[in-house]
């Protein structure tokens, strides 16, 4: 008999005692994973670029967990590498980080400004990457972790009039493997959630947009936009034990929009 099969329980999902780095957080899908990572018992660490942070202090709080908030324009490399030594200074470890905060900009590829490649990529790529490094010489000192990084159906297709978007969002894919490869060995997993068309402000023009608007929503087999909410089960599965075997992984909930 295999005894392991009688240790599993909802247990595993349980964040209690963690201590989670979300950024982008006063808004959106970043609000929405704060939310569910302190619903599930963790301890936040919100990084934020500007301090309109009242309404998830607010949110976190009805969750009776500790949030600590935290200023920092992540398109700023020096500011990004404060990020995980204050989260230590306050928290003293680092289990789970979250890279939500991105940038879009749109524009017909022929016309991409060079300086608006470089906005997107530094925010969605380069910080990314630096703050995943910077949390992991945490985590492998500490021998766990958790980076959940966040892609989208952009890691996976070309899109239109955001060429910096998909480029910085097929990096983020092809990022998470490499870390894997490199830290599974230190019992440190980090997995991507690609999500699917989310009503945010990240969204808003293309959702405003009569035509662009009806397209979409004629390909999502699940036929309507999804709410932030719909995302906080799948980032608590990957913050959790119930997850410790995945590893490098882009999961995607897009209400079936690549199964098309
Ligand atoms: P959103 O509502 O526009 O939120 C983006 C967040 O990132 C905001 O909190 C924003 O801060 C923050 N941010 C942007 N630039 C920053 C910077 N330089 N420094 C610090 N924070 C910065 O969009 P969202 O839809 O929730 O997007 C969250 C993530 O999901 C992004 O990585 C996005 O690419 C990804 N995603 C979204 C969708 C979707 O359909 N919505 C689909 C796939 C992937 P401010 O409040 O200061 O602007």
């Amino acid at each position: 008999m295999n005894n392991n099969l009688l240790s599993f329980s909802l247990d595993y999902f349980n964040l209690a005692g963690k201590t989670a780095i979300v950024t982008g957080a006063n808004k959106g899908l970043g609000q929405a994973y704060a939310v569910a990572l302190a619903k599930a018992g963790a301890d936040l660490f919100v990084v934020a670029r500007n301090d309109d942070w009242d309404e998830t202090r607010t949110l976190l709080e009805e969750t009776g967990r500790r949030a600590e908030f935290f200023q920092a324009d992540l398109s700023n490399r020096a500011a990004v590498k404060q990020v995980a030594a204050e989260c230590v200074r306050r928290y003293h470890k680092i289990d789970i980080l979250v890279n939500n905060a991105g940038t879009i900009l749109r524009s017909p590829l022929l016309e991409f400004k060079e300086e608006d490649w470089d906005a997107v990529m530094e925010v969605n790529l380069n910080s990314l990457y630096l703050l995943s490094q910077e949390t992991a010489k945490v985590m492998v000192d500490q021998e766990s972790g958790k980076i959940i990084n966040i892609a989208s159906m952009l890691s996976f297709q070309g899109g239109k009039f955001v060429p910096p978007y998909t480029a910085s969002k097929h990096a983020v894919a092809g990022l998470t493997k490499a870390f894997a490869n490199e830290l599974a060995q230190y019992n440190i997993q980090i997995n991507a959630i690609a999500p699917g068309y989310i009503a945010t402000d990240n969204t808003a023009p293309i959702r405003a947009d009569e035509k662009r608007n009806a397209e979409i929503l004629s390909r999502i087999p699940a036929g309507h936009w999804a709410d932030p909410s719909d995302l906080m089960g799948t980032v608590v599965f990957l913050a959790s034990k119930a997850s410790d075997y995945m590893n490098g992984h882009i999961l995607s909930v897009d209400g079936g929009w690549l199964s098309r």
